[in-house]
């Protein structure tokens, strides 16, 4: 049986688009077909967006601290229009890139929204029934194309808490990048990365900031220290927190001054929060399913997730699935990294299995942090007592003239039945860009020996690593 193409992806965000190229490269024939702009969540509403506007939001300590290096900086205000355009004109600008790189990968790109009509069909058509895509409507035309082999790379999507009475009134992490007005207060629901991150964001802005969670601590599942060391750097610079949220009965009330928000705590009080028009809702996200017409194939769903095996394989012979949609590691190298291994392994000759230990992690906060490898927890687990934790904590150099508390966190977790580092995890300015080349070394099996026979950069924060005892 011939087929229009050789592999055919439906979604064009961070997986699809890496997995369209190389197999392309590879010379298959490809189409791919997106409902909404190029480069999915990450490049549109999430890590790129995001990433400038913490940029963004440092600028006022920073112009703080230049004092103590004897800068006087004039009067300084912040235009929050004129920074959600730079914003979105960068992404514009980024669409257009990866439309390029489409083409001249001879990658056929389809507008419109993918929708299996069986194993080897899809039709591209409108989804009327998706919010998103009912401002940008393709006058019902439909087509359908056949391909050998299909790539599900759909992604995720929010999830407000339906229970919350109210919450039609919250946004979500995909409308705060278009809000034209600074909120001055704003309340936000839910302490995982994205919560904790616009957290920082708003707060280093100037907004007001508050933060309800269910428990006691931000960021379930990070190691128990950089929790303790994020949360409490975001209240000291002035982020307040409202703990042991029975978020089931929280009522948003919308009045005259702004969002009321009723928050029923477990210890039986209640706290009532006013907040701007936004409140938003960082409650977690979904794999973006709907109306993908999953019934007509043989695909399995579990736990609301498309289900694949090691080689991104569904139950469904010729189709495969990767990133969020699949919900393993929801990162955006880790969608990339899958749908390559797919590619290589069915376009390029090679056996390829995307390797999930030892994936490093940041999280964009003020004060940043960044993990790779085990937490102190998980490590104890495998390891029990055979675990040793080096811990560090220090004022940067960087602050000692501006005469501020900020600190720096770090962590190795060795297991010293083989002296190998299987944890490594920062709080600090520079997280990011230190952990990601101390992950090559703990995914090369480095031990605390080698960390110890590094030689360190001095003066820096990120030689803390090699000297620790
Ligand atoms: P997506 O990038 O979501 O792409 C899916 C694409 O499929 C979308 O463009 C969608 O429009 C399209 N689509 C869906 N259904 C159809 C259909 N039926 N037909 C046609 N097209 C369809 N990750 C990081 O690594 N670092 C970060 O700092 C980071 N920050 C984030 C911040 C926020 C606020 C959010 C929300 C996410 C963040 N992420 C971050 C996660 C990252 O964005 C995702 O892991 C990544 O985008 C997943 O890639 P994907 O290819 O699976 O899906």
């Amino acid at each position: 049986m011939s087929y229009d193409f050789d592999l055919f992806v439906i979604g064009a965000g961070s997986g699809g688009i890496a997995t369209a190229r190389r197999a392309a490269q590879y010379g298959a024939k490809v189409g791919i077909v997106e409902s909404d702009r190029l480069g999915g969540t990450c490049v549109n509403r999430g890590c790129v967006p995001k990433k400038l506007m913490v940029y963004a939001s440092h600028f006022p300590a920073g112009f703080e601290e230049s004092a103590g290096y004897g800068w006087t900086v004039g009067e300084s205000s912040f235009d929050w229009l004129k920074m959600i355009t730079a914003v979105n004109d960068e992404v514009t600008r980024l669409n257009g890139i990866y439309q390029r790189m489409l083409d001249t990968s001879e990658v056929k790109l389809y507008e419109g929204y993918g929708k299996f009509i069986d194993a080897h069909t899809i039709e591209i058509g409108d989804n009327l029934d998706s919010p998103y895509n009912a401002g940008n409507p393709r006058n019902g035309l439909s087509r359908k194309v056949t391909a050998e082999k299909i790539l599900i790379a759909v992604g995720g999507k929010p999830v407000k808490p339906k229970n919350i009475k109210g919450i039609e009134h919250a946004i979500t992490s995909r409308e705060i990048f278009n809000v034209k007005e600074q909120p001055k207060r704003m309340v936000i629901i839910g302490g995982g990365y994205i919560g904790v991150e616009f957290a920082c964001i708003l707060n280093g802005l100037g907004t007001e900031v508050t933060v309800v969670i269910r428990g006691d601590k931000i960021l379930r599942g990070f190691d128990e220290d950089i929790r303790d060391e994020i949360q409490t750097g975001m209240q000291n610079h002035g982020i307040k927190f409202v703990t042991g949220c029975n978020c089931d009965r929280m009522v948003i009330d919308k009045t005259d001054s702004g969002l009321k928000i009723t928050v029923p705590t477990n210890d039986g009080k209640e706290e009532t929060i006013v907040a701007d028009a936004a409140s938003l809702a960082a409650t977690g996200r979904k794999p973006d399913l709907a109306n993908l017409g999953l019934e007509n194939t043989q695909v399995e769903v579990v736990k609301g997730a498309v289900a694949v095996d090691e080689y991104n394989k569904t139950a469904e012979d010729n189709i495969y699935a990767v990133g969020d949609c699949t919900d393993r590691i929801n990162l955006t190298p880790v969608a990339i990294n899958e749908g390559r291994a797919f590619a290589d392994t069915h376009f390029g000759g090679q056996s390829r299995q995307m390797s999930y230990e030892n994936v490093p992690s940041a999280v964009f906060t003020t004060p940043e942090a960044a993990t790779v490898g085990l937490s102190e927890a998980e490590a104890k687990e495998k390891y029990g007592d055979a675990v040793k934790v080096y811990r560090s904590k220090f004022r940067p150099m960087y602050y000692t003239l501006p005469d501020k508390q900020e600190k720096t966190m770090m962590k190795l977790i060795v297991d010293t039945n083989t002296d190998k580092v299987v944890g490594a995890h920062m709080v600090g300015d520079g997280a990011a860009e230190i952990i990601q080349g101390v992950a090559v070394a703990v995914k090369m099996g480095a031990t605390k020996a080698n960390f110890d026979a590094t030689v360190g950069i001095h003066p820096s924060s990120a030689e803390e690593f090699v000297t620790m005892r």
